[in-house]
This record gives structure tokens, sequence and C-alpha cells, in this order.
């Protein structure tokens, strides 16, 4: 595990809905705070304007709150990083300008990190990655599969063209009336449910591409909706259902990749599952087996580097920063490409 000793980093993270700071030393975490917007809820969606006001705020008073804790020296921080894109272009102005700020203030380099760079390395903070090393980043905003020949060598195979899986989950649930955020909810459901009660479409399954497609889905479960009784019943038929779609698109495409790299003679070592979505126990599951039968070691994330936060960033700094990347200047961009 390459990574830089003797560095202490403040990194924050603020691309979407999770307001979030991360003190680390090392490959330590010293303190880490993950604030999830909750205004968002009654508007079935995270409301940009809403999310950059309410990062504002709270990264003040978080930051405020660790600095004057007995055991941190904020003048002992040699890197100030933040999520620099892709994700709400206001959100990630109020992260970088106020780190920016306390980058400049404490007279110390400013480290811009691609947030999903902060994700693909994530499971390198408590695992020893071998390599070539398959990544699945499942979030509510993003669906890719990436290739990772080495730790500085990354290739997207294939992405959602419409949807993000945790998109998917959350307006499936809104459908059926079980409110936002309710992905969650939708995996409790499932459970009780008829996996194969509904037959649900499932787009570009066989496509060439490693591409996904999760809109259709919604689609075809917004005709049932309008079909049938909305009761307790439907609803856990609908969602198990759902989750098994979803499972068995995502599945498929992971085959047609390990097809795809046999072919051109690639050995795959090990896969990872990060992002949000790989808290569903009921995908996790059926990857396991997946990956289990294909003799292919599989790593998660520490539980805390799953969702958004900025434990992720802090740790992309440790592992990438040179005094030569240090750029107070960055301009944060919505749609940063990672460059990996
Ligand atoms: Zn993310």
């Amino acid at each position: 595990m390459m990574y830089q000793t003797n560095m202490l980093v403040f990194a924050s993270e603020t691309s979407c809905d999770e307001t979030s700071i991360c003190l680390m030393e090392d490959n330590k975490i010293i303190e880490h705070v993950i604030f999830s917007q909750e205004i968002h809820y009654n508007h079935g969606g995270v409301v940009p304007e809403l999310a950059s006001r309410s990062h504002l705020e709270k990264l003040q008073e978080i930051t405020n709150k660790m600095f004057k804790k007995p055991n941190i020296n904020p003048k002992k921080i040699d890197v100030f990083a933040s999520t620099c894109g892709p994700g709400l272009i206001g959100s990630l102005l109020v992260g970088s300008t106020f780190t920016k700020s306390l980058s400049i203030g404490f007279n110390k380099p400013f480290f811009p990190v691609n947030h999903l760079e902060g994700h693909l390395l994530s499971t390198s903070f408590n695992n020893p990655i071998v390599y070539p090393h398959l990544v699945l980043l499942l979030t509510g905003g993003h669906t890719q599969m990436y290739l990772m020949h080495d730790e500085n060598k990354v290739e997207l195979l294939g992405e959602s063209v419409d949807d993000a899986i945790g998109e998917a989950f959350d307006k499936t649930a809104k459908l059926i009336g079980l409110g936002y955020p309710g992905g969650a909810q939708i995996e409790e459901l499932a459970k009780y449910g008829d996996e194969n009660y509904f037959k649900l479409p499932k787009p570009l399954l066989n496509d060439p591409t490693f591409n996904f497609s999760f809109s259709g889905i919604k689609t075809h479960v917004n005709l049932l909706t309008k079909k049938s009784t909305i009761d307790d019943n439907f609803r856990k038929n609908i969602s198990s259902s759902f989750q098994k779609t979803i499972t068995e698109i995502i599945i498929s495409k992971i085959e047609k990749v390990l097809k795809f790299l046999n072919n051109k003679n690639i050995s795959l070592k090990s896969t990872s599952i990060v992002g949000g979505v790989a808290n569903n126990y009921y995908i996790r599951r059926n990857l396991e087996n997946l990956f289990e039968k294909k003799n292919i070691e599989l790593y998660y994330p520490i539980k805390e580097m799953m969702s958004d936060n900025a434990a992720m960033i802090a740790w992309a700094c440790i592992k990438n920063f040179t005094n030569k990347n240090a750029d107070i200047f960055f301009k944060p961009d919505p749609r940063l490409k990672i460059t990996l």
C-alpha cells in the first residue's frame, strides 16, 4: 500500500447533499464528520440552491467545532484538500472556496481532488489491492465500471447512459409512494415480496457495450402503478422484482466484462464495490456469489467511506499530493474527468 507518511491533511467534500470534513494523518482518520442534509426530503430530490446554502452554514460550524477540540492543532495541518468536481457547481464552489481560504489563512498548499477518484481509491485505504482490478462504482449520482490496470492507470469500461443506480432506487420508491430518499426502504420491503411477480424490462442487456440504462425500468414501474392498486403487497412485490432486475443487469454486464478481459488475456486479480449502493445487502450477496464462483477477490471500503464523505478525499490527497500538483487556482468543474 503506497501512501505518504508524516502528512496531516484536512479535506472537505460538498459535491452533492453531504457536508463532510476529515482530518487524516498518514492512513489514520483523526476526525471525520458527515452531515447529511435533510432539507431536501420535502422536495423529493436534491435542490441545488438549498444544498449550497446548507453547505456554507454547516461547513463553518463543523470546522470551527473540529478546530477547537483539545487534540487538534490546525496549524499543524500540512495540506488542505477539497472535492473540485464532478458535482453540483454551487456546492463545489462553496466547499472549494472555503477550503482554499483555510489554506491561505494557514499558509499551506491547496490540493484539488476529483470526487470519483476519491471513490475509486477508497478501497485501498483498508485493502492491499492487487491489479488488474475492477471497480464498480454504484452511487446516487454515478453507475460506472472501471478497470484499474494499476494505481495510476484507470480505464472507464462502461457507465449508465441515463439514471444512476441510486437514483433509480429513489425514483422507483417515489413512484410507489415511499417518499424521498426511498432506496433503503425498497431494500427492506423487497425482503417480503415475490421477486418474480413482475417481469420488468432489462434495457441494454444485449447491447455490445458495458453501459447501463435504468430509466426504462422506472417508466415501466410507473405504468404498473397506473394499472394497479398501490397497497402493501404491490409495494413489496415491486420492490423485490425491481431489486432483482437491477441486480441481474449488473451481473450480466460484469460477466460481459469478464469475458472481454479473458479474450484480451487480462486476468483480473481483484474487484471492489464502492459508493452508497454498496450498502445494499441483496446486491452485495449476489455479487459476492458471482465473484466467489469466478475466484476473484472482492473488496469493500470501510463503512464510513461508502457514501459521500471527506475521508476518501483526504485519502486521495495523501496518495496523490505532491508540491507540484498543489493548485490554489484550480476551478471547480461540475463535469470534471478523472486523470488517473
Ligand atoms: Zn459520490
